[in-house]
């Protein structure tokens, strides 16, 4: 299933990258898109492996993983709010985790999160630099990545490309299904 990409941010992310192009940084292969979004896919899907663990232990179930420019899972998150505290969502938790291991600079990196990051943590993305964001679900009520506004737009001094709707159906069906039973309980 192909992601929109590059719907949100039109312009060029520099290094001679552009997303009009369709380039899709998730590994280094070239002029393979459809490759590509089956990479997302399978990112998004370890993803989504975290986001049931947080429906698991009664968290809203968010997962996302950090992934290096060599393609490894750097980084590991679920959202914890309920365990800790606001802060820890799953974009923060991922970004903590990477950090731990590679240092607070997270350039060459891409993060993938199964529901649309929010204001907090697209400036968590922003201050990590990373270079990417692939989220599943939209947010229409808190998305900071097109679905309320988009961070990424803001003249600010670093470009983060976004790609949504990365197995969109799957995210979605999973924040459905746990706000339903929880309305049942
Ligand atoms: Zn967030």
């Amino acid at each position: 299933m192909a992601g929109t990409a590059g719907n949100y941010n039109t312009k060029s992310p520099g290094r001679g990258k552009s997303v009009a192009t369709g380039e899709i940084p998730l590994y280094n292969r070239k002029n393979a898109k459809e490759a590509a979004e089956t990479e997302a896919e399978r990112y998004m899907r370890e993803a989504l492996a975290l986001a049931r663990e947080a429906a698991l232990a009664g968290e809203t179930p968010v997962g996302a993983v950090v992934v290096d420019a060599q393609g490894r899972i750097v980084g590991r998150g679920r959202n914890r709010t309920e365990e800790i505290d606001a802060t820890c969502h799953a974009e923060t938790e991922a970004i903590r985790d990477a950090s731990a291991k590679l240092g607070w600079r997270l350039g060459g990196c891409c993060l993938v999160v199964t529901m649309e990051p929010c204001p907090m943590c697209a400036g968590a993305i922003l201050n990590a630099r990373l270079d990417a964001v692939y989220y599943g679900a939209r947010d229409s009520r808190a998305g900071a990545c097109g679905g309320v506004f988009n961070l990424f737009m803001e003249p600010l001094d670093r470009r983060v490309r976004v790609y949504g709707g990365i197995l969109e159906a799957e995210c979605r069906e999973l924040l459905g299904d746990f706000f339903r039973q929880k309305r049942q309980a």
